[in-house]
């Protein structure tokens, strides 16, 4: 039997919706190109499929995916086809809360100075990173709708926080920090619990709980805490002061926008949902973009950089370090799409990074 077959790591592929469809299939190229030992596998799910027959996730697809792969790269969903989104709930939703992933990771490092809105930043002032709550909080749906379309209309939308999954966040986030370094090779040392528990004071009441109990097993990793409003303006004033924030699953959606804005706009943003253990999903932080779907000018970045992303965890950092590497020369020389100030298409600056790295 072919030993290197067998050592492959196997990865499920689901470009999904509008750019969705276009930048997965650059960082495919991109993973090709590395050398990367795996095997990758094509799935269909998303709203073609969904408007041709029905299927959102196929019976068992979620117990597939975690038997038969080790990590899924996954694009985007959303179409304005269908208006209910439904599809976009069951499959993107569906792996989040069924297949249990419950850290969102979403990394926020600037590759160059040119692309920060703000003034006198450059790369080393920031590389933070956002772990986001990924499957409980205002996501589950949970409330309802009572005299819908009277003007006595209520509607409730309740938010989940469970014991267990405040306080695995909150752990992992700790660990996080312990294992991780900076870019820079230098050690991660505070950890920022991000909430409204001014407000908010149940589900803030047992955040604060859970974040104090488990700082006090790390006194070695300063502890620190911002309510979402406060941090929002420090992100924007001093994003030099940030290392590793935690927080819940709406905080964490909200503040990585912006902070994908501080990176270059969205389409710089990597994430990874991850359940340590277990096949984790990998995807970048924009949606599907109907408004700028199909027309080659979507940013390929943030998808090749969540590849990248999904290759260190597979523990393939050499060809991760490559692909990183190949980006930032990409901006440094202006080999880009024009929402980061070049003049490429999605497929040519795909195809120069894959160049770069292959060499
Ligand atoms: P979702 O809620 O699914 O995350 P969203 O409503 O936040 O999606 P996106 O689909 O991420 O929105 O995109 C919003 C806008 O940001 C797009 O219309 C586009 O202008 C810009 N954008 C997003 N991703 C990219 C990208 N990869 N390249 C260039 N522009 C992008």
């Amino acid at each position: 039997m072919d030993s290197k077959k067998e050592s492959r790591k196997r990865i499920a592929v689901i470009p999904g919706d509008g750019i969705g469809q276009e930048v997965i299939p650059q960082a495919v190229k991109v993973i090709q190109a590395s050398g990367a030992a795996v095997e990758l596998t094509d799935f269909d799910w998303g709203a073609d499929r969904y408007l041709r027959d029905q299927t959102t996730v196929p019976a068992d697809g979620f117990a597939m995916l975690g038997r038969d792969f080790d990590a899924i790269l996954v694009g985007a969903f959303g179409d304005p086809r269908v208006k209910t989104n439904i599809h976009a709930k069951e499959i993107l939703l569906g792996m989040r809360f069924k297949m249990d992933l419950y850290a969102n990771v979403r990394p926020v490092r600037l590759l160059d100075a040119a692309l920060c809105p703000l003034k006198g930043i450059e790369p080393r002032d920031m590389d933070f990173v956002v772990l986001r709550e990924n499957t409980e909080g205002v996501y589950t749906d949970a409330g309802g709708v009572f005299k819908q379309g009277t003007p006595d209309e209520i509607a409730i939308q309740e938010d989940i926080n469970t014991r267990k999954g405040v306080e695995r966040i909150i752990r992992y986030a700790f660990q996080y920090c312990e294992r991780e370094t900076k870019v820079d090779g230098s050690p991660r040392k505070k950890v920022l619990m991000c909430d409204k528990s001014n407000a908010m004071t149940h589900a803030g009441g047992l955040w604060q709980r859970v974040f104090k109990e488990v700082s006090g097993e790390h006194p070695r990793i300063t502890a620190q805490h911002m309510y979402v409003d406060a941090l929002c303006m420090q992100m924007v004033r001093d994003p030099r002061q940030f290392d590793v924030i935690v927080t819940n699953n709406m905080f964490g959606d909200i503040i990585t926008d912006l902070a994908a804005g501080l990176q270059g706009g969205l389409g710089m943003a990597a994430s990874g949902n991850i359940h340590p253990g277990r096949t984790s999903m990998f995807e970048p932080v924009h949606g599907s973009a109907p408004p700028i779907a199909g027309k080659n000018m979507a940013n390929p970045f943030g998808a090749i950089l969540t590849a990248a992303m999904m290759l260190a965890h597979l523990g393939m950092e050499a060809e991760a370090v490559k692909i990183e590497a190949a980006v930032l020369e990409a901006v440094r020389q202006k080999k880009t799409t024009q929402d980061i100030g070049g003049a490429l298409g999605t497929r040519e600056a795909g195809e120069w990074v894959a160049e770069r790295v292959s060499k």
